[in-house]
């Protein structure tokens, strides 16, 4: 495809279904444009280097590698990054599926397993009929949790181990949440707190895990905050693994808890940051409730430590 035919098809692309987004012109060095079917995806790569810089990728070059496959690897792998630097159009439509034969040049069965790769990690879809086409989609929080949780069970990380990051992400959230919070999230705090003791005489002791969460989303950073959410129900799902009810230890520890929490929401509500730490610190330190979080066995070891 020449330079020029690729240009036009660019523009119509995006003109057509990102309306707003301006992109400089492409420059792709002249003798180099690729001459088998296959290499289209590499043309793509040299087109989506080039795009705006007004929303650079947090990765200076996502490895095509990655993926797997030879062929659809690339391709998926070069979408992905032209969706990133476009800033993740949720819902937006990025190209037909004639569109993309024709901008890669691969056959329909390469670009069906590229958009399967894609589908896999949530990132676009393909939607069929009028106004169909590849359709960026939002990845699932659950999801990234999952895959991080069953890497680190590969890894055979220690319970103690994520329950130390967990710590560590803890005091980092407080201490930034108390430097913003407004008076909005201290009314949905001290809710959070004060349902407590209704959902755990129902039963429902993860109550006690939703003022920590809430605190690592008020600390206005979702990289912590995300961490926190993937840590804390990684060892929720290993201190319940097997079956073990944990219910009547939890029970037994929830008055402590629930105190602790009130204590930690006051000094934020206060607005006092270093007293919020110290009361975070503390609790977090507290041995009854490490071992809610640690599986049988592991308690002894992570107190010692
Ligand atoms: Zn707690």
């Amino acid at each position: 495809m020449s330079q020029c035919a690729l240009d036009v098809l660019r523009k119509e692309m995006m003109y057509t279904f990102l309306p707003g987004i301006k992109f400089p012109p492409v420059q792709i060095p002249p003798g180099r444009e690729p001459d088998g079917r296959e290499d289209g995806a590499r043309h793509f790569g040299r087109v989506g280097a080039t795009l705006q810089d007004s929303n650079e990728p947090l990765y200076p070059a996502l490895d095509p590698q990655r993926h797997g496959s030879k062929l659809a690897g690339p391709v998926a792998a070069a979408i992905e990054e032209e969706i990133v630097r476009l800033g993740w159009p949720v819902g937006a439509v990025v190209a037909t599926e004639a569109e993309l034969l024709n901008r890669f040049g691969v056959s329909p069965p390469v670009l069906r397993q590229a958009v399967g790769i894609l589908e896999s990690n949530q990132i676009a879809r393909m939607r069929r009929g009028p106004g169909g086409g590849l359709v960026v989609t939002a990845p699932d929080e659950t999801s990234v949790g999952a895959a991080v949780a069953l890497y680190l069970e590969y890894l055979k990380v220690q319970p103690s181990l994520v329950g130390q990051a967990r710590v560590a992400i803890e005091i980092a959230c407080i201490e930034m949440a108390a430097q913003r919070i407004t008076d909005d999230d201290v009314v949905v705090l001290r809710e959070l707190v004060n349902a407590e003791p209704t959902r755990a005489e129902e039963g429902d002791f993860t109550c006690l895990l939703d003022v920590h969460l809430a605190i690592g989303e008020l600390s206005g950073n979702p990289v912590l905050s995300l961490f926190l959410k993937m840590l804390t129900s990684l060892l929720v799902a290993r201190s319940t693994k097997e079956g073990q009810d944990r219910s009547s230890q939890y029970s037994s520890n929830f008055d402590d808890e629930h105190r602790d929490h009130l204590g930690i929401v006051e000094a934020l509500t206060a607005g006092d940051a270093s007293l919020a730490r110290l009361r975070m610190v503390r609790h977090l330190e507290d041995p009854l409730v490490l071992q809610c979080m640690m599986p049988e066995g592991q308690n002894t070891a992570m107190r010692a430590s």
